[in-house]
């Protein structure tokens, strides 16, 4: 179905993202049209490099199928992690424990059968962004996926950043509160460790109990926080979900005023799981960072937007790199 009856055959590829929760897969053509859509969810357990190749294997199948030329449709794979790109090598990757030193670009081309493209996820998700998305026609992008952890990608003079080994900027893991919580990098006190899903559960922790209860908080993730919040009325300066909120977008707004004067952007992106509560979080933190910004660097205006392909932008943009590089 997707070959041209004039002969011109469609181009497609596969994009994968790896994520804590999940994977998400796509078949898109050249024109970045998202032909089909997959999602795999994981579990904890499940995140072993064993399990996830099998899922790999299994999405590329059920994908390949779908299109109905060649079985050899090039395949990209966001790695979320330190990725040293140039040769295709994870060093380790936070949510992903016991992925360390794995040439993660040769395993799944053989595993695949056929070459396949890594790169580290938020890059993807930019590239994403930049083809079909909020960040098209843009050069000068941050973008910042909030989800299992918390992934950086920059656009600089429309240029992906990159540096020694082909590693990619991790602004999850500069140094917010020195001593501060422990990361799953290793380190204490990254921006990761407050401005992830799991951050903002564990500072809604510390606003529960600021209010003098013993008993436990009830709730297993950052969606039960802002359904807190919700129930309680919304945004009430004496709940603890909406101090944690709260909390959590100073928090957020302070790592990324960091970035802002490194890099210079003219467009912040939230991608990922936590940007779905973009109408909540987005304008305290517009607010935050222009305070936070000498003018230069926010003015005349800094826009903070949301990612537009939703949980998508990572897979769509590792299937631009596998059409890029086929
Ligand atoms: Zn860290």
């Amino acid at each position: 179905m997707n070959d041209a009856s004039d002969g011109s055959a469609r181009q497609v590829a596969i994009g994968i993202d790896l994520g804590g929760h999940g994977l998400k897969a796509v078949l898109v053509d050249q024109t970045a049209q998202v032909l089909v859509e997959r999602v795999q969810p994981l579990t904890k357990e499940e995140r072993s490099q064993s399990e996830v190749e099998k899922h790999i294997a299994e999405l590329v199948a059920t994908l390949r199928d779908q299109h109905s030329g060649t079985d050899m449709v090039p395949v990209g794979v966001g790695i979320p992690g330190f990725l040293e790109g140039e040769a295709g090598l994870l060093r380790s990757s936070p949510n992903f424990p016991g992925w360390e030193n794995l040439p993660v670009g040769e395993r799944l081309s053989e595993l695949l059968g056929h070459s396949v493209t890594v790169e580290n996820d938020a890059n993807c998700a930019l590239l994403g962004e930049s083809w079909a998305g909020a960040a098209a026609g843009r050069e000068n992008v941050l973008l910042v996926t909030l989800g299992t952890g918390v992934g950086t990608a920059a656009l600089v003079r429309g240029q992906l950043l990159s540096g020694a080994r082909g590693l990619s900027p991790e602004g999850g893991h500069i140094p917010l509160y020195a001593g501060g919580r422990r990361c799953g990098c290793g380190l204490r006190g990254c921006l990761e460790a407050y401005a992830s899903g799991p951050g903002l559960l564990t500072t809604a922790e510390e606003a529960w109990f600021e209010e003098g209860r013993s008993e436990p908080l009830d709730a297993k993730s950052a969606l039960d926080v802002f359904a807190a919040e919700t129930a309680a009325g919304g945004p009430e300066a004496e709940h603890w979900a909406s101090r944690a909120i709260e909390r959590y977008c100073l928090d957020l707004a302070q790592g990324i005023a960091s970035m802002v004067h490194l890099l210079a952007p003219d467009m912040i992106l939230l991608a990922g799981g936590m940007s779905g509560a973009f109408s909540r979080i987005g304008p305290p933190i517009q607010t935050a960072l222009k305070k936070r910004c000498v003018p230069a660097f926010c003015e005349p205006q800094l826009t903070v937007a949301r990612a537009a392909l939703g949980d998508f932008s990572g897979a769509v943009g590792a299937a631009r790199l596998a059409l890029q590089s086929d």
